[in-house]
């Protein structure tokens, strides 16, 4: 849930296709990748069409994945810059340990922000549980914010509200007048819609943020899109609603946010601006001077793919 091991490379900001003035909405099909060499995932963001919705600047789906007889989810101590990692479990156990000496188990519905600023390091693992189901997002910090001291919060409890027949319980951001306690800092939403019964509605966006529409479970109606879960539906900012039909138990994450301006560099499990600090950062992860020490995870920390020429 974490690293780029598929394609190691920095991604730049100009290498993302922009929407011509008059498309409405794009379909962006999810990539499979591994994390912890074992757990196959599917990887929303970054994109090659897109690098980020918002702050938002990665979005992993795993599961739901039956891991009884298994390793389970292990990624070692590894570190962070520039971003914060958001972790919402949907089914199953994820213990976090970091180096500001957090170990915070997390269950099904909480979210785990960890917000890394100048650097952090931490360990991922799956609690004996036999199904895995969630999604870990990034948010990349503005400027102004990515030099800041590193820090850990567990929200054990989120709004839930009722639009229709859709229960929609506010990740992040701000929702109908209900509020997440999630701190980030740049204007952005994150959401969870839960379908209690078949559902056709118009669903409020605001018109200064796109979006990111996932399914989680079943397939959905959104924007005269059908959209699986294999598939990112991307909506360009300037809409006040859209219409949407959900079936019967389905789950689907909406992220969005103003267009981040600032032209970020990702690679590996860093946020940065430039070559330079990349390089900086994977010295002081290798030299230990930077990221503190994650205790008690069995295992080795991760170590980082060459850089790219
Ligand atoms: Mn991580």
């Amino acid at each position: 849930m974490s690293d780029l091991i598929e394609t190691p490379k920095i991604l730049n900001s100009n290498e993302c296709l922009t929407l011509p003035p008059t498309c409405n909405s794009q379909k962006m099909k999810t990539r499979k990748a591994l994390v912890g060499d074992n757990i196959p995932i599917r990887r929303a963001l970054p994109h090659a069409d897109r690098k980020t919705i918002g702050a938002w600047c990665f979005l992993d789906h795993f599961g739901p994945l039956d891991l009884a007889n298994t390793e389970g989810l292990r990624i070692g101590p590894h570190p962070h810059i520039g971003l914060q990692t958001f972790t919402y479990p949907l089914v199953g156990e994820i213990l976090h340990r970091d180096s500001l000496g957090s170990k915070q188990k997390i269950q099904a519905g909480q979210v785990n922000l960890m917000t890394a600023g100048k650097g952090i390091s931490h360990s991922e693992e799956s609690l004996p549980d036999t199904v895995l189901h969630g999604v870990q997002l990034w948010i990349a910090l503005p400027d102004s914010a990515r030099h800041m001291e590193p820090n850990f919060i567990h929200h054990e409890k989120l709004p839930v509200i009722k639009l229709d027949t859709l229960q929609i319980k506010v990740l992040a951001g701000e929702f109908l007048n209900s509020t997440s306690p999630v701190k980030v800092y740049s204007p952005l939403v994150g959401l969870e819609l839960i379908a209690l019964e078949d559902t056709t509605t118009h669903l409020p966006l605001n018109p200064k943020f796109e979006y990111g529409i996932l399914p989680l479970i079943g397939t959905i109606e959104i924007a005269n899109e059908i959209v699986d879960i294999d598939t990112l539906l991307y909506l360009p900012s300037g809409r006040p609603n859209t219409q949407v039909h959900i079936p019967k138990g389905s789950r689907i994450l909406i992220i969005g946010g103003e267009p981040f301006h600032e032209d970020i560099l990702i690679w590996w499990n860093f946020v940065a601006r430039t070559k330079e600090e990349m390089i900086q950062a994977a010295k002081a992860w290798d030299n230990h001077t930077q990221f503190g020490e994650v205790i008690g995870f069995k295992g080795d920390r991760l170590i980082p793919p060459p850089l790219p020429s």
